[in-house]
């Protein structure tokens, strides 16, 4: 094999199929990536908006609103105080992609999310302008929530409908020698030479978030 070729894939057994992501898988494994990033200790729910030309133009996950720092906010849902239950105050992943938004308006778009809309955030797809949802999971109890939700969503015309995927999971590694390194540096906080500018900003957004 020439040196300047990429080292076979560890899985080289995968069909082509495999090996790269369909739009749909791709599009929600943003909504779970995203989702990843929530505190909420028992529900971490996540949401990628797509328009028709498959540009993500927004994504967002369940969390305190701005300047209410989820670490100084309770996250207790039931058997409490009623005044400090979430529900009061966090900002749903559906909710927070259409904030989010990096273009003018979510018009006619598409947004997967990672678990099926409450009724509070049908309302907003809805006024949003959102045409279609896919979703990955569906809460089996009919809680009034759910059952508003759909009824709103049909309404108001939005299809809706699960994610059909062969897939069950996808891997994601974030070790340098998977991507071409020879080999993982011994000192993971020695910089590649020309990797300096994008490593430092990097650093910047883990130093916020700690
Ligand atoms: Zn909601």
């Amino acid at each position: 094999m020439a040196d300047n070729q990429p080292p076979a894939p560890e899985n080289s057994n995968q069909t082509e199929e495999e090996k790269y992501l369909k739009w749909e898988d791709y599009f929600m494994a943003v909504a779970v990536l995203s989702s990843k990033r929530s505190k909420d200790p028992k529900t971490q729910v996540g949401a990628c908006i797509v328009n028709q030309d498959k540009r993500i133009v927004g994504t967002g996950y369940n969390g305190m609103p701005n300047g209410c720092p989820d670490d100084e906010m309770s996250w207790l849902h039931k058997d409490e105080n009623e005044v400090d239950h979430k529900h009061l105050y966090v900002c749903h992943a559906e909710m927070n992609a259409i904030m989010n938004k990096n273009s003018a308006d979510v018009k006619g778009c598409t947004m997967y999310v990672t678990l099926f809309p409450c009724n509070e955030c049908a309302k907003i797809i809805i006024q949003a302008g959102l045409s279609k949802i896919v979703y990955l999971s569906k809460k089996e109890n009919d809680t009034s929530e759910r059952i508003a939700a759909e009824r709103l969503l049909q309404r108001s015309g939005i299809a809706y409908r699960r994610l059909e995927s062969k897939r069950t999971e996808i891997k994601i590694s974030l070790t340098a020698k998977d991507y071409g390194a020879k080999q993982q540096s011994e000192n993971p906080n020695v910089l590649a030479p020309g990797a300096s500018q994008r490593e430092e900003e990097s650093d910047e957004v883990e130093a916020e978030d700690e």
